[in-house]
């Protein structure tokens, strides 16, 4: 086999990028946007010596699972992976996935509890669009899969639809104003991301502005023409300055130009504070679902919990009318700020946060001889550290670990060092929480042999 080939080919898994995998000799061949029961011609476009990639040339027979694709962005963009597929696939195909990483990589195989999807539109609340200008024209919308060049999306379905609107009025904004948007290759021009918040069950709106400088042209138009589109539910809009010659989309200081700075919102009956730079959860019903489960996982009744990578404190707080004690530990400094506001707004005298690194964070904990009863970790991508998962499990030794992940792979690596250090996972449960998209969060129970 070699590049240009056209071969037939039956496709008999698909990946969590939405491609398709078929096997020729032996070899196992990748093709773009094609699904399990698919019989192609596929177009080899390269060939290594372990696997081959393709795209479809012709469709011979479509799998069942197949359904047409109703976004004009997609594959381009690189935000959804699956709008080719049925969403009960979808849900089946990440089901799987989560329980083969358990399997494979963590060697544990926890009781598996059915996957939970909700609904695949407009379910985000946050959305941050890259501003470009590509061949004269001005474009903004969502980097293409594996590149900085921004395709426009007008019409993304996992948003809101007054995102898409307030895109529109943006566009208008720059052009009419002469605003300079940003170049990446030459690090000039002001306007680099425009980005959007949504309280979902207040219906708070943030608007944040990324520069690359510190003032915006024409500022009081700006803010009319997105309480033109958001009416009175505009509560915040703020420019925050990024200068440096980065990928990273937010910088470290924020300039509060209308409004408080913030939203709030209410997530599992507490209210929370959002700023810019703090994380919270995209998929605000399925935040419930999964925070529900982790409360039942971690059965907090009277006990100290420490929640690690706590971000505005959500998870613990979602937890803190029952426990004895919270203590959320997070390494942003506006996070934490949130979290203890947070606390206060919500006058919950039980619960501390604490500003540092996790693992450093849970290591001075043990020296100073305080032992929580559960631990909840919620790691980025990466996971966690593994001096964590010792200090966790060497020096806490608690009955529970609820561990929280948006990536299987590296859930299933940390499950097995808790496996070597007598920490069973238990059980697990997966949530869609990005319908369309190749993200899964996975939440299992650890629990001490
Ligand atoms: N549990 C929260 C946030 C989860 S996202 C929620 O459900 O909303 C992961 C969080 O980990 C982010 O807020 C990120 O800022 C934080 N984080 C990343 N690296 C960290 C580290 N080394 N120590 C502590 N927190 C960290």
């Amino acid at each position: 086999m070699k590049k240009n080939d056209l071969v037939n080919l039956e496709i008999i898994d698909t990946t969590l990028q939405g491609a398709g995998v078929g096997k020729i000799d032996g070899l196992t061949v990748f093709v773009d946007s094609a699904v399990t029961g698919d019989i192609v011609v596929a177009h080899i476009l390269k060939v290594k010596s372990n696997c081959a990639f393709a795209k479809i040339h012709e469709i011979i027979m479509p799998s069942n699972d197949r359904i047409e694709n109703n976004c004009k962005s997609f594959p381009q963009c690189g935000g959804c992976s699956f709008r080719h597929i049925d969403y009960k696939k979808e849900l089946l195909i990440k089901e799987l996935n989560v329980k083969n990483n358990l399997k494979r990589i963590g060697t544990v195989e926890p009781e598996l509890e059915p996957i939970v999807g909700l609904t695949e539109q407009g379910y985000r609340n946050k959305a941050q669009y890259p501003v470009a200008f590509d061949n004269g024209q001005l474009k903004i919308g969502f980097f293409a899969g594996h590149s900085h060049r921004v395709v426009d999306c007008d019409e993304c379905q996992l948003q809101p639809a007054e995102f898409s609107e307030a895109v529109l009025k943006f566009k208008e904004f720059i052009l009419e104003n002469n605003i300079s948007v940003y170049n990446e290759a030459e690090h000039k021009g002001l306007v680099r991301h425009i980005y959007f918040r949504k309280a979902n069950v207040t219906g708070e709106i943030m608007v944040c502005l990324c520069l690359n400088g510190k003032e915006l042209p024409n500022q009081a138009e700006f803010i009319r023409r997105m309480q033109s589109v958001f009416g009175e539910n505009l509560k915040s809009a703020v420019l925050n300055f990024n200068l440096d010659k980065t990928n990273v989309i937010m910088g470290q200081e924020c300039k509060t130009i209308y409004g408080d700075g913030f939203i709030t919102d209410i997530l599992c009956g507490v209210k929370v504070r959002i700023s810019p730079l703090s994380f919270y959860q995209v998929n605000h019903d399925m935040a419930e679902k999964l925070y529900k489960k982790a409360a039942e996982y971690a059965e907090p009744n009277g006990k100290t919990v420490l929640d690690l990578y706590c971000g505005a404190g959500t998870i613990g707080l979602s937890m803190a009318n029952s426990a004895k004690k919270i203590i959320g530990v997070e390494i942003i400094p506006e996070a934490i700020e949130d979290a203890k506001h947070n606390a206060e707004l919500n006058s919950f005298t039980n619960v501390d946060f604490i500003c540092g690194d996790a693992a450093n964070t849970a290591k001075d904990f043990n020296e100073n001889n305080i032992k929580p009863d559960v631990v909840i970790v919620d790691p980025p991508r990466k996971g966690c550290e593994i001096e964590l998962i010792r200090t966790i499990a060497e020096d806490f030794k608690p009955d529970r670990v609820v561990y929280v992940s948006c990536d299987p792979s590296t859930l299933a690596r940390d499950c097995k060092v808790f496996k070597e250090l007598n920490y069973k996972t238990v059980k697990a449960a997966t949530f869609d929480m990005f319908p369309r998209t190749r993200h899964v969060e996975t939440i299992v129970c650890l629990c001490k042999q």
